[in-house]
């Protein structure tokens, strides 16, 4: 009797458990919908202008640094990368790393950071990551230290006084509300880099959602390993179509990761480019709710004008000093027009070019950029052609 009753209120219990865990996963199941926008094409008279500024830096980079190697024209996206992936077998611009750390090394004034690049540099010997004999973590950990040394050091001579690039983003636009900012290193892909930028608003939000909050909380030192290990089939699909969107929507903190293959010189216009993002991200409310679902919505052609904008606008002081730093720049925006002249990068930065490309005006302009509700609006206010909207909506859907 005992034992039946026993049995009966076991039964009792597991099923309420069952029932109640079945209830709970009801009431918690919900999808994330995750928008990026419809892709666009800038009107060609503004396609024309940028590209004709682009050829004109190509000629300029030319004359200051003969040894580039900077073709006219690309057959092909592998062509593009293989100028810039200090990794890959054809490169042939490492002496445009040299250069661009001589030059840091003649700028610096602390010891410390002197000694510190010497050791980096081997006393001039290693330029790039491929530099270094070893396995391929042994020149991922010396790529970070190389970013993290660029970002920190203040080998930059601006009205007399030493800063960072940190500090020049800083005095360039100054209402940016993050505190600080890590660097990491995003392995196993060609040259590539990404951020994660999660606002205190959103973070606020996902808290009302503990299912997308424990994913959140797993990759809180972002580890790109992790992300398959979810077991949600929907974010591993998702992550497979390009892990770099990931972090934007996962990563709670301010990030930024680079491939090893970015070599010094490309690094500065790249690690401003994605703190560019988070500058955008940082003070918005990307997350909301509708229904039964929840949209993460973020229009790439903005995100990517603001990035090319901050980095135009940030870098102009050093322009003439380091003309280096512009190769990654113009060899993408210029390589993009030809291969791919929809993609956001290159459309944002050439719908926005007479505003940002040699007016002392341009960090006002990117201020009002970086509170634009979009791009069409942006383009109105200052009274520029409109950017023609094209092909499906960007979106992909996690199911919780
Ligand atoms: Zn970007």
């Amino acid at each position: 009797m005992k034992s039946k009753l026993f049995l009966l209120l076991s039964f009792g219990t597991v099923s309420f458990m069952v029932f109640g865990l079945v209830n709970a996963q009801a009431r918690e199941s919900f999808k994330l919908r995750i928008e990026r926008g419809r892709l666009a094409r800038a009107d060609l008279e503004s396609e024309s202008q940028h590209e004709f500024y682009l050829s004109e830096r190509r000629s300029l980079l030319r004359t200051k640094i003969p040894s580039l190697d900077f073709p006219n024209k690309f057959d092909s996206f592998e062509d593009l990368l293989s100028r810039v992936n200090t990794q890959s077998t054809d490169y042939r611009n490492r002496g445009l790393h040299c250069q661009f750390l001589n030059k840091v090394r003649d700028d610096l004034v602390s010891e410390k950071e002197i000694e510190l690049l010497e050791w980096l540099t081997d006393h001039g010997r290693i330029c790039i990551a491929s530099d270094i004999s070893g396995d391929s973590s042994s020149q991922a950990g010396w790529s970070t230290e190389m970013h993290q040394f660029l970002w920190k050091s203040k080998w930059i001579r601006k009205y007399g006084a030493n800063l960072s690039l940190s500090e020049l983003v800083r005095e360039t636009v100054p209402n940016m509300t993050f505190e600080t900012m890590d660097i990491g290193t995003w392995p196993d892909v060609p040259f590539d880099a990404t951020y994660g930028s999660m606002s205190q608003k959103d973070f606020e939000f996902v808290s009302n959602f503990p299912p997308l909050q424990t994913i959140i909380k797993l990759f809180d030192d972002f580890d790109f390993e992790k992300v398959g290990q979810t077991g949600l089939e929907s974010l591993d699909q998702y992550t497979r179509q390009h892990v770099g969107h990931v972090p934007d929507v996962f990563f709670n903190g301010t990030k930024i990761w680079l491939s090893p293959s970015i070599g010094p010189a490309d690094a500065v216009d790249t690690m401003v480019h994605e703190v560019g993002h988070i500058a955008l991200d940082i003070n918005r409310s990307n997350f909301t709710k509708s229904n039964e679902q929840i949209i993460y919505s973020k229009d790439r052609v903005l995100d990517e004008t603001v990035a090319e904008s901050f980095s135009l606008t940030v870098l102009r002081p050093l322009q003439d000093r380091y003309p280096e730093i512009e190769f990654s720049k113009v060899l993408k925006l210029s390589g993009l027009g030809q291969l791919k002249p929809t993609d956001p990068h290159f459309a944002g930065a050439s719908s926005v070019h007479s505003l940002f490309a040699s007016s002392d005006d341009s960090p006002r302009y990117l201020r009002e950029l970086l509170k634009a509700k979009s791009i069409e609006e942006f383009l109105e206010h200052h009274r520029l052609r409109q950017i023609v909207r094209i092909g499906e909506e960007d979106t992909a859907e996690i199911a919780f």
